[in-house]
């Protein structure tokens, strides 16, 4: 355990006001206090021993740079150990279990990345001729298929790059169809446990968001839905199992009385991971739905990684699939890359190029290496793990709804009544004991909401060791040992910011003197 002066720590960043420790007494237990790369490189040296060049003119006229860059001068060794240093404070899926709720932080196969390296995926440039890249190209069609057929859907656009990017591409496709008929509808349909991505890519497509109640199991209120729903809604945006680890039983019912209205249903498909291989949502009536592959198809995400969120589109949508379109003439693969070359009802491009390709290798590698019994034993799995977190620690915390769950664990902070401690000082008392935080306060209907998602990817004795820390973490603040709660984290490199002034007021921009 580290000592209360760590929490001076806190007050390294610009404006903390106190007076700073020599960096190198904040080194602790092999681990290197790390500044920003203009506060370690110094302007007036280089890290490079080129000399000027002499007699050249250079090309630049009006362009030529009139002050200093301004980039430090670093050596190769400084500039390496910096980045080390930086990687060694992630936290990451392959250090141990990561139970963001909603995120599927499952283990990324080394197969996967195996086969994203080969030379023919992992060095080909999109401007490539495309007679030279006919196997990427069957790549994507392969995967596109089994995307289709997974989901029991017509066509599927690959480009877009994360699951908020497949929201607005299926609303954009939903909205073409609507506007071809010459409709008017404004209003999209949005459950209020949904995603904030949900109704903000309603709102980016123009439409008016009408939100819908949560029932008291956690699902869609049918009764509201039908009160909120006339001749206005263009669409339902719902996601499947839902935020509350719950499955929308009435989601059959509740696309055709969309249907009814001349409306579509989008689905949410980032919890795809827990039904995958049981369910195809296209037998459920849903029109359009994104697919996170870096969730459900275990491609390499958190910290700002690639994402790649493919859209599924039933039979009523394809026709406006955005471009490019990917076809196959007499054993060619050919890209439609524009709508007057070719008669197609497209709403336009949604991305520049055709998609994540080493995403696209990674997912199609998870699909084949697990076949279709292997993918539904991944759903079923996630589903057992989470039910063996919400069963084993029910007595002590809070299920935010009875009954069993689906691919995640929901707790609300009732179990913290009365102890003084918040869902946020609970968070930060498992990174003392050496675990990232669950989801936090979200989804916003549940108060204090903790959403567990294990995934199937974690062993017995792995949830065994995050249940038995839970349990102890919630039998002490019951007991009213709360100065680990309050204090906490302390065996973190920082301590607890200020993170309302941090969300008010970011520091995004490094500028000379500030740090000091
Ligand atoms: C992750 C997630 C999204 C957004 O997906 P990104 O790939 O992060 O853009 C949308 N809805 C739900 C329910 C999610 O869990």
């Amino acid at each position: 355990m580290l000592t209360k002066t760590d929490k001076t720590h806190a007050s390294e960043f610009p404006g903390g006001g106190e007076e700073l420790m020599p960096r190198t007494e904040q080194h602790k237990g092999l681990s290197q206090e790390e500044p920003l790369l203009f506060e370690t490189g110094s302007l007036e040296t280089t890290g490079v021993d080129l000399r000027e060049p002499e007699g050249v003119q250079d090309g630049l006229g009006d362009l030529k740079r009139e002050g200093p860059i301004g980039l430090p001068g670093l050596s190769e060794p400084q500039a390496l150990r910096h980045y080390v240093r930086l990687s060694q404070k992630n936290y990451a899926i392959d250090l141990g279990l990561y139970p963001l709720g909603s995120c599927t932080m499952k283990h990324n196969p080394r197969l996967n990345e195996k086969m994203a390296r080969l030379p023919g995926f992992a060095d080909i440039h999109p401007l490539q001729p495309q007679k030279t890249v006919q196997g990427a190209l069957e790549l994507i069609d392969q995967l596109g298929h089994w995307l289709t057929e997974l989901t029991g859907m017509s066509a599927v656009a690959m480009s877009p790059r994360a699951g908020a990017h497949g929201e607005l591409c299926g609303m954009l496709a939903i909205r073409a169809a609507l506007e071809n008929k010459g409709s008017d509808k404004r209003v999209v349909l949005v459950p209020e446990s949904a995603h904030g991505t949900n109704p903000a890519t309603a709102i980016q497509c123009g439409y008016e968001v009408r939100s819908i109640a949560c029932d008291q199991k956690g699902r869609v209120d049918l009764s509201d839905f039908r009160d909120k729903l006339d001749a206005d809604v263009a669409a339902i945006m719902i996601t499947n199992p839902n935020t509350c680890g719950m499955f929308e039983q009435d989601i059959a019912t509740i696309a055709s009385e969309i249907h009814a209205c001349g409306g579509f249903v989008y689905c949410d498909g980032a919890n795809f991971n827990a039904i995958v291989g049981k369910v195809r949502p296209g037998d459920l009536g849903v029109d359009a739905m994104h697919i996170n592959l870096h969730k459900t198809f275990s491609t390499p995400h958190g910290g700002g990684g690639p994402g790649s969120g493919p859209v599924v589109l039933s039979q009523a949508l394809a026709p406006y699939a955005p471009l490019p379109l990917l076809i196959k003439e007499e054993g060619t693969y050919r890209l439609i890359e524009r709508t007057n070359a070719d008669d197609v009802d497209a709403f336009g491009r949604i991305a520049a190029f055709h998609g994540q390709m080493g995403m696209f290798v990674r997912a199609l590698a998870y699909i084949l290496s697990h076949g279709a019994d292997g993918l539904a034993q991944v759903a079923e799995d996630a589903v057992l793990n989470a039910n063996y977190v919400l069963t084993s620690l029910k007595d002590v915390m809070t299920p935010a709804f009875r009954g069993t769950c689906m691919h995640e664990a929901l707790f609300d902070d009732r179990f913290l009544e009365g102890t003084g401690v918040t869902t946020l000082d609970f968070a930060k008392a498992m990174i003392d004991r050496g675990y990232h935080p669950m989801t936090m306060y979200f989804p916003l209907i549940v108060n204090g909401a903790m959403l567990i998602e294990p995934t199937e990817t974690e062993s017995k004795e792995s949830l065994d060791q995050f249940i038995d820390t839970l349990r102890s973490l919630a039998i002490a603040a019951k007991e009213g040992d709360i100065q680990q709660f309050v204090d906490a984290p302390v065996a973190a490199p920082r301590s607890r910011l200020d993170e309302t002034q941090a969300a008010r007021k970011p520091i995004l921009r490094w500028t000379q003197g500030a740090g000091a």
